[in-house]
């Protein structure tokens, strides 16, 4: 029992987090910093929250993720780090030549209260930013929110420094993904595309974290959305942000700065979700539906109800990031399976709304709660007192389903252990026919693994 330590006995806690189910925030913005082409994500502080940060994606993505940093030692912590930015920004444009220099800082140049806008117009001042290159920035203090934030504030700073207002009117629709695998990414554009409907999405991590085997590495792969696509986003014809803890943010900026009107919804995963996001490109593009897509639902419902018995009343425990865990609640809802234990690390004020408008007053046992002590322990308390048949989440989840002898889904953010996340999509129909799949693949692995021999059964 490697978590031996956790009881059933369920105290308040306001101050102690233990296992949270999240990570922090630079991580969010260096990844969507990654799918700005030709881009270098830098971390403003120390040199070990750089490491960390690049080997939280590298690890995830089996990629080997490129950022620079300021490096902080004792000096910069002392009298802040603007010299070692200063000097970041001119080595970096003269040895690696990137477009754009994304910077993010961390807790402790957060702390100290570095004033980035001030040191990036020094830089420009001083000569340090060839022309025709950028440097951006976001805040991202990590003793708030979470990867999910920082995601969020780096995707909207695409939107402060790059949309144009006065860009040429187009019939292109704008897609702000949120927090979703360069899979995911790739199959909301090839929908789009089957639609006939021309889009720009930011941030593109496809083509840049999924990259084919040539045999050559590339500092900065072909995939990302460029400066100019941003730019030319400010005259497009609508928005549409995926997830609103993601989204909400970057579609509400394009908004006020560009006037383009915008809608988020849940993220399409699972029937009903993707259904809604190809109902809102069809009536915002003004086209049809194709018979590939209809087909393509048509085949998740045979699937459903081909194998509707073996999900039916399965108690699920599931954990990760907000937007996830909205839609996976829905999809499980609609499977007719119970989600009885459902939490966030990241601070999300209408989460449970949220979620109980996913459940639609089908469990209303159900245990939900986002927030600091909204963690991994709690929720392993809450399986103690009563258990579960699945448990949904990342990689982390190994232990408590070893532990319990629970089946278990990797879904989210990270996973370390496992390979698939990157490649094969878990949006739109097909991405909910890979979940079906997994969570039917884990349920039957255990029935076979524990059923009795009388019982053993050849065709299931
Ligand atoms: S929590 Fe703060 S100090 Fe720790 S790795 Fe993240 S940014 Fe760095």
């Amino acid at each position: 029992m490697l978590l031996r330590h956790t009881n059933d006995e369920v105290l308040e806690r306001t101050a102690l987090t233990v296992n949270p189910a999240k990570t922090c925030q630079p991580v969010g913005a260096m990844y969507a910093a990654l799918g700005l082409h030709n881009c270098l994500p830098h971390s403003h502080g120390s040199q070990g929250c750089c490491s960390y940060h690049r080997s939280a994606l590298t690890r995830h993505y089996k990629e080997p993720v490129m950022a620079a940093t300021s490096s902080f030692t004792e000096g910069a912590s002392v009298f802040g780090g603007q010299a070692n930015l200063l000097q970041a920004i001119q080595t970096i444009f003269t040895v690696y030549n990137p477009d754009v220099i994304a910077v993010h800082t961390t807790c402790l140049s957060e702390t100290i209260g570095d004033d980035l806008v001030q040191i990036i117009a020094k830089a420009v001042g001083e000569g340090k930013v060839p022309e025709g290159k950028h440097v951006i920035h976001c805040n991202t203090p990590s003793y708030v929110g979470s990867h999910v934030t920082g995601f969020s504030n780096m995707a909207k700073a695409f939107v402060t420094y790059f949309a144009d207002p006065n860009a040429e009117k187009t019939k292109t629709i704008n897609v702000i993904p949120g927090w979703v695998e360069p899979s995911d990414m790739r199959e909301l554009k090839a929908l789009a595309q089957s639609m006939g409907i021309e889009i720009l999405m930011y941030p593109d991590t496809s083509d840049v974290l999924d990259l084919p085997q040539t045999g050559k590495h590339e500092f900065y792969p072909k995939g990302g959305i460029t400066v100019e696509q941003i730019r030319a986003s400010g005259g497009s014809l609508a928005t549409i942000g995926l997830g609103p803890s993601a989204s909400a943010a970057t579609v509400d900026a394009l908004q006020s700065k560009c006037a383009i009107p915008g809608t988020t919804l849940e993220l399409p995963i699972g029937l009903q979700a993707t259904d809604r996001f190809i109902d809102l490109l069809r009536t915002t593009a003004g086209v049809t539906v194709p018979d590939s897509i209809t087909d393509e639902r048509g085949r998740l419902l045979d699937m459903i109800s081909d194998m509707h018995q073996y999900v039916h009343g399965k108690r699920v425990a599931l954990f990760g990031d907000p937007d996830q865990l909205v839609s996976l609640t829905e999809f499980l809802t609609l499977l007719d399976m119970k989600p009885v234990y459902i939490v966030t690390g990241t601070p999300t004020p209408a989460f449970e709304t949220r979620v109980k408008a996913a459940l639609a007053g089908t469990v209303p046992e159900a245990k939900i709660k986002a927030g600091a002590q909204a963690d991994m322990y709690l929720m392993h308390q809450w399986i103690k007192q009563e258990t579960v048949d699945l448990l949904i989440g990342n990689t982390y989840g190994k232990y408590i389903a070893r532990d319990e002898n629970i089946p278990f889904v990797r879904h989210g953010f990270p996973i370390l252990d496992r390979v698939g996340h990157s490649y094969f999509p878990t949006v739109g129909y097909k991405g909910a026919m890979r979940l079906l799949e997994k969570i039917l693949g884990v349920l039957m692995d255990r029935q076979d693994r524990e059923a009795p021999e009388e019982s053993f059964e050849l065709t299931m």
